[in-house]
């Protein structure tokens, strides 16, 4: 365990936080933990309010739905705990703390009927993999995407003892400094994620090649659990982290480094983890299935609120939740975020988690045209020996995985038709380096890339 609590400054913290957030702070709350499996039943569930058309009554009431205790399940734990999924007849929505992503897939390979889960919460193209047996030792578990959970909330840290290098967002002028990281030290610069192969790997993959770094050759890049990452951050043994909320703050916070780059400055309202769950489940519950679309949405455009932000925090920082204390749940929450290294600190409602729209479109609609990136990236770093072959390949998982039909029926029914897109795709792309991904031609993307395996 990462001793956050025993090594966070008492004064500084009073300073910066006020006091009553320094006592919650110094309790407990170790984010990476192993965490409780357990999801004790909520005290502030509420009941259900609508009255629900009987043609529309879902099959079941039950889904056992999988998170990590971090800003993407904020939605999926609000449906839960403001009564919105209830609202429309999942009465009985379980929303059980995943150990981590390893677990997650490997329970919903099981499904609830072996103790596992029917769905939830995943990071991009797991969904897609998980279908095609790319990760689950060949063995295909058809699986469909359902709803985008959230934008932004994700970032790159550096740890201290790289301040002042030109690590922040751009680090082309800081590229001969890693790549000689080796010879002065003896050992490559070491980065991490949490799991391989996808968004987090991504990230850190692309804001590395975008200043010239080979994430491949020229530095070590693997899977480490979050504690395990900070206390190398700390002890000098890991040099940058592929992170998310509440993560950042407590890095900068507890000086264990700085945050070179927020997903949001990367690539603003990136596509980021998704709601996705078992297609036999999906096709033996379709009206279940609207039902819990119809409850996130909900618990989306509430989760956007500034006004229920407060409520938001103080409803996830809870023990059975994403156990860390209000105080550091708060700063993304509102959009800010101190990024350290003397970068100015950054206050945007806008650059913090989104869930329901952002400027450009929808963040709950799953837009294919995202899928296709993800797809197209694991073309760009040759992911998985070849199992997908190419951007015709990728496009037919895509048909078969993404479900952005079911996403409309129950926004229509809903009643949302206002903030139903008019197409599958968001269009082209931007990223912070002027590369741009336009969806109807993914090879001009690769071919401009500089790093790549394909
Ligand atoms: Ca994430």
């Amino acid at each position: 365990m990462v001793g956050f609590s025993s090594q966070f400054s008492r004064r500084k913290f009073l300073l910066t936080a006020g006091a009553s957030a320094a006592s919650s702070v110094l309790l407990k709350g170790c984010l990476g933990n192993p965490p409780d499996t357990t999801n004790a039943p909520s005290e502030t569930q509420q009941t259900p309010v609508a009255n629900i058309n009987p043609a529309d009554a879902p099959e079941t009431t039950q889904i056992k739905l999988g998170y990590i205790p971090i800003v993407e399940a904020a939605a999926m734990v609000i449906g839960r705990e403001k009564g919105f999924f209830a609202k429309y007849g999942m009465t009985e929505v379980d929303v059980s703390k995943q150990a981590n992503w390893a677990s997650a897939r490997d329970n919903v390979v099981i499904g609830s009927q072996g103790g596992g889960i029917d769905g939830g919460q995943w990071q991009m193209p797991m969904p897609h993999l998980i279908s095609e047996g790319i990760i689950t030792n060949g063995q295909k578990v058809p699986m469909f995407v359902l709803a985008q959970l959230i934008t932004n909330g994700n970032g790159v840290a550096v740890a201290q003892i790289h301040q002042g290098k030109g690590l922040n967002l751009d680090i082309s002028n800081a590229a001969d400094y890693i790549k000689g990281f080796q010879s002065s030290n003896g050992r490559k610069f070491k980065a991490a994620h949490t799991f391989p192969n996808v968004n987090q790997d991504f990230w850190i993959r692309y804001w590395f090649a975008a200043g010239g770094i080979d994430p491949d050759s020229d530095i070590d890049l693997l899977a480490v659990p979050p504690a395990e990452t900070v206390q190398g951050m700390r002890n000098g043994t890991m040099d940058a982290f592929s992170t998310g909320d509440p993560w950042p703050y407590r890095i900068v916070a507890d000086k264990i480094g700085h945050m070179a780059a927020l997903t949001a400055q990367i690539w603003k309202f990136h596509p980021e983890e998704y709601l996705a769950i078992r297609a036999d489940w999906v096709e033996k519950h379709p009206k279940a299935t609207k039902a819990l679309l119809k409850g996130l949405m909900e618990a989306q455009q509430w989760c956007d609120k500034p006004e229920n932000r407060e409520e938001l925090v103080q409803i996830c920082a809870q023990r059975n939740y994403f156990n860390v204390p209000v105080a550091v749940l708060t700063p993304p929450y509102q959009g800010n975020y101190e990024m350290g290294d003397g970068q100015p600190a950054i206050n945007d409602f806008k650059m913090g988690p989104l869930y329901w729209k952002d400027d450009i479109g929808n963040v709950s609609y799953p837009y294919k045209s995202h899928d296709l990136w993800f797809l197209t990236e694991t073309l760009r770093w040759g992911f998985h020996d070849g199992k997908i072959k190419d951007i015709d390949q990728a496009k037919q998982i895509i048909d078969q995985v993404n479900r952005e039909d079911l996403w409309r029926e129950a926004a229509k029914e809903a009643g949302f038709d206002a903030d139903i897109p008019t197409s599958t795709s968001r269009g082209v792309e931007k990223f912070f380096d002027g590369k741009t991904f336009d969806p109807e031609n993914p090879q001009a993307y690769l071919d401009s890339l500089a790093i790549k395996r394909i």
